[in-house]
């Protein structure tokens, strides 16, 4: 019978919601590729209620416990006295979350001799060392596409929020003001703008389908590029490099994974080669740019905005200078874990387990590393290396 260490986030301060604000969330069952949605032989819970933080467990605990496994949640995860560290000895699976990532480093992963399979309820498993992974054989997966339309929606939003100045005018209500001239002072109309998406996955292409109806240009770089027919009907143009679409564009999203070769994509050097007054809406991780140097940036007016969910290490300490450089959108990992994206990537959790128990092919597209290789997507999309260095930083976080 196996150990199984679960990471969640912390429950509401409030303790778990007694009401929601809506009694449903659709039921997606496909995917716009045509992928099924999670197909787990059953579930134990409401979809549209909170499972991502400690007390929602997933919905997992009475499948595991009518199994004979043990399962430990915790939101403790940082430094060497955490649950976390303490548990890893004798677990075999470890569950966790990019939200709040249980950062599996080589020496935590040395300190786990019986780890076989670290299983991300989302998407991205850059908090997991993957070269020591490949090295020890331990199987890596994550519940492809699960939240990816989740993130895409985010995107539009904070594109929208940062171009139409949203949040600042916002602000005025709420001080009782009508400063109409503060408001539209930084306030421009998307339309007509070049919009480019570093990677066309399966969010990146969410977003430009998402966009097209407001008459922009769209723009992607992507290792693999797009069918014609795509690129076509979306009339996207492709760049051979993140550097050349950067030049041209007045927005960049991000939406790439977190591996060797996009750590610090956006550097200063990237940043001063993009327009002045540029934006960039990062929803993917946040060490793909330089932390300082979006701070600089945004400080000499180079970019005009910077939005996103994602920040390194995470849980940010309060002292992050995200949390206080101007211009910016910025708000804690939640954009792939909406309730309704909660319901999909429970759902996916659920469906590795029954097949890692019953000793069934976990499905292709949920692999990242699998037999000592990078292995489904994660051969596709990631590089073999690791991205985990100065998470030992989450540890200064204190909880507000
Ligand atoms: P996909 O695997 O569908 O897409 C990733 C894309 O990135 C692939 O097209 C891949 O290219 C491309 N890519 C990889 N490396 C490079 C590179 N060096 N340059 C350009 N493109 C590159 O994943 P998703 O779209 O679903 O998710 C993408 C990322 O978004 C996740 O890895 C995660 O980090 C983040 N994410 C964030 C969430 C949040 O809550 N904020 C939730 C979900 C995901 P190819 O395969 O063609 O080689």
């Amino acid at each position: 019978m196996a150990k199984v260490l679960c990471v969640l986030y912390d429950d509401p301060v409030d303790g778990m919601p007694k009401k929601y604000a809506r009694d449903d969330v659709p039921n997606i069952t496909k995917y716009h590729d045509g992928q099924s949605a999670p197909t787990p032989k059953a579930i134990d819970f409401n979809p549209g209620e909170l499972l991502g933080s400690v007390s929602g467990e997933l919905g997992l605990r009475k499948f595991l416990q009518s199994q004979g496994h043990t399962l430990v949640v915790t939101s403790d995860k940082d430094g060497p006295n955490s649950t976390f560290e303490r548990e890893l000895e004798d677990t075999e699976i470890v569950i966790s979350q990019p939200f709040w990532p249980a950062y599996l480093t080589a020496e935590r992963i040395a300190k786990a001799p019986k780890l076989k399979l670290a299983l991300t309820a989302g998407i991205g498993s850059d908090h997991v060392d993957l070269q020591a992974a490949i090295d020890r054989g331990i199987t890596v997966a994550e519940v492809t596409f699960c939240n990816s339309i989740s993130v895409a929606e985010h995107v539009v939003m904070m594109i929208l929020s940062q171009v139409r100045n949203y949040l600042p005018s916002h602000e005025w209500v709420k001080k009782g003001g009508w400063n109409i001239a503060d408001c539209v002072s930084r306030a421009y109309d998307l339309e007509g703008m070049n919009v480019g998406t570093v990677a066309a996955g399966r969010i990146g292409a969410a977003v430009l389908r998402r966009l097209k109806p407001f008459d922009v240009k769209l723009h992607y770089t992507d290792r693999h590029r797009l069918p014609e027919a795509v690129e076509r009907e979306l009339g996207a143009t492709w760049h051979p490099t993140a550097e050349s679409m950067a030049k041209v564009c007045d927005i960049v999203t991000i939406n790439c994974p977190l591996h060797p070769e996009t750590e610090h994509l956006f550097d200063e050097a990237m940043i001063n080669k993009m327009k002045r007054g540029a934006y960039i809406i990062n929803t993917a991780r946040g060490k793909i740019v330089d932390r300082d140097a979006i701070v600089r940036a945004l400080e000499s007016g180079q970019l005009a905005g910077y939005a996103g969910d994602v920040w390194f290490p995470q849980p940010a300490p309060a002292d992050h200078p995200w949390r206080t450089m101007p211009n910016q959108g910025m708000t804690p990992h939640t954009s792939g874990t909406t309730l309704s994206a909660q319901a999909r990537y429970a759902a996916g959790t659920r469906e590795i387990l029954e097949c890692w128990f019953a000793d069934e092919p976990i499905r292709d597209e949920y692999l990242i590393v699998d037999g000592g290789r990078l292995a489904g997507v994660g051969a596709h999309s990631y590089s073999a290396g690791n991205a985990t260095k100065g998470s030992e930083e989450a540890a200064r976080y204190k909880k507000a």
